[in-house]
């Protein structure tokens, strides 16, 4: 079993020349980083991913969803689009979710597209992995609506309280993901981390965005991982190979990943 798994990482983002994938994922190998979870963002970047993945089997898993950066009014043909993709071996839906920081413009697309896509995860029995920003009280509407699909899933880039966390567990058992911000002078997250029980955390650097301390202001890799990882143990006031074990077999269980 790979010792750590990043949970959420953008490798088919233009700040990775394609290239450079083989280098990035033989680094992530040698921090102990053995499987990366490949978000889905729109039917621009999606072949790509799809093609990144078939490269690295056992390596680099694909989800299937639409990013809610991308709804925008025509979002109801890139749902359509994903249809031709539901028979791959995809492992969640995501990311998908609400994002009202920049706009709220197509907040009720947002809306919409989010309750279509946990319909669909529901029905093909997936984990969802949700971006959530700015727009807490809409996700807990949207997810109490659809309370009988009985989802499961994660919070990924999780920068919410302990409350948040609480009220999200009213729905299941819902995992959050938690990056390189934990590790950030300041950062409200690390109290957060303290009450949230080991078993519902899982690891993701996000990357490229959002590298952990020392690397602010670098590009974030998956081989970053064991810097979050060492800051949650001494948080928790736990070895890291405890923070390793745990984490990687949430993420494991979740995702329906080889173990
Ligand atoms: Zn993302």
């Amino acid at each position: 079993m790979t010792r750590f798994i990043d949970t959420h990482a953008h490798l088919c983002d233009e700040a990775y020349a394609p290239s450079e994938v083989g280098d990035i994922i033989g680094r992530a190998a040698e921090a102990g980083v053995g499987i990366i979870i490949h978000p889905d963002i729109d039917s621009r970047e999606r072949d790509a991913m799809f093609a990144v993945c078939g490269e690295w089997p056992g390596v680099v898993f694909p989800m299937l969803g639409l990013y809610p950066g991308s709804v925008d009014k025509g979002w109801e043909k890139e749902i359509e689009k994903l249809e031709a993709y539901k028979d791959r071996d995809i492992v969640a839906i995501g990311e998908i979710g609400l994002d009202y920081h920049w706009s709220k413009e197509f907040a009720s697309a947002q809306k919409a597209a989010l309750q279509v896509q946990l319909e669909m995860a529901s029905a093909m029995n997936l984990p969802v992995n949700i971006h959530l920003r700015d727009a807490t009280e809409d996700f807990f509407e949207v997810l109490s609506a659809c309370r009988h699909l009985g989802l499961r899933g994660n919070l990924h880039a999780f920068s919410g309280s302990y409350e948040t966390f609480c009220r999200l567990q009213d729905f299941g058992q819902w995992k959050v993901g938690i990056g390189g911000v934990v590790t950030y002078k300041n950062s409200h997250l690390p109290e957060a981390v303290r009450r949230i029980p080991l078993e519902s955390i899982m690891l993701e650097t996000d990357a490229p965005y959002l590298p952990p301390t020392p690397h602010r202001g670098e590009r974030n890799e998956p081989s970053m991982i064991p810097l979050i990882a060492a800051k949650i143990a001494e948080i928790k006031e736990v070895d890291i190979d405890e923070v390793a074990a745990v984490t990687t077999a949430s993420a494991t269980a979740l995702f329906n990943l080889p173990s």
